[in-house]
């Protein structure tokens, strides 16, 4: 048989379609894999936490449920019943093993120093005394208690705060509570529900 490499490519992306240009169907060895690395996980119900979508994740893990084991995370897929997706997942949600796994991901915080070339770690003591400073600092140089009318205005023109998709309602309440009662008037974050 002769496949060229676009009818192999093509046949890797139909992927569980019933007949493949190599002439096996690859359906039931799909299924049956899949089965095989769940079979003795535990399924977790899930919210994806890249996007405002929101889609239902499934997360399946494998441990002992031992208090002192930390369960390992071996496989994610999209929830065939949640009625935002029905078991489907963009491209960057179907990654979302790597969230949980890559060993790349960033665990400490991180400064780039003014006239610095690189990043480097700083524990989180650090990271949050710094930030104190600095927010307390630009609030005293940047707070503006009245407009060019003489009207009280009372805010915060030095600062702003951007949330990203993965922060719960519960977090984007504290930062509107925490902004406001700085007097930050530049705040953008993403709903959740
Ligand atoms: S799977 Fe994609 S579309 Fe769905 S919530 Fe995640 S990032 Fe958004």
């Amino acid at each position: 048989m002769n496949v060229t490499r676009r009818d192999f490519l093509k046949a890797g992306t139909i992927g569980g379609a019933a007949a493949t240009v190599l002439g096996f169907d690859l359906t039931p060895a799909q299924a049956q894999l899949r089965e095989l690395k769940i079979a003795r996980a535990t399924e977790t119900r899930s919210t994806c936490p890249y996007c405002s979508v929101s889609c239902g994740v499934l997360i399946y893990t494998l441990g002992d449920k031992a208090k002192n084991v930390t369960p390992q995370v071996v496989h994610v897929e999209g929830d065939p019943d949640h009625p935002i997706n029905r078991g489907t997942l963009c491209p960057k949600g179907a990654s979302l093993e790597q969230d949980i796994l890559n060993p790349r991901r960033l665990m400490k915080p991180q400064v780039r120093r003014p006239g610095s070339d690189h990043w480097e770690d700083i524990s989180w003591d650090a990271a949050i005394d710094e930030i104190g400073r600095k927010v307390k600092k630009t609030r005293d140089d940047s707070f503006v208690e009245k407009d060019a009318q003489g009207r009280t205005v009372n805010r915060c023109e030095g600062m702003a705060f951007t949330g990203g998709c993965t922060d719960t309602n519960e977090f984007n309440f504290l930062v509107v509570k925490t902004m406001r009662s700085l007097g930050v008037c530049y705040l953008e974050n993403q709903a959740r529900v």
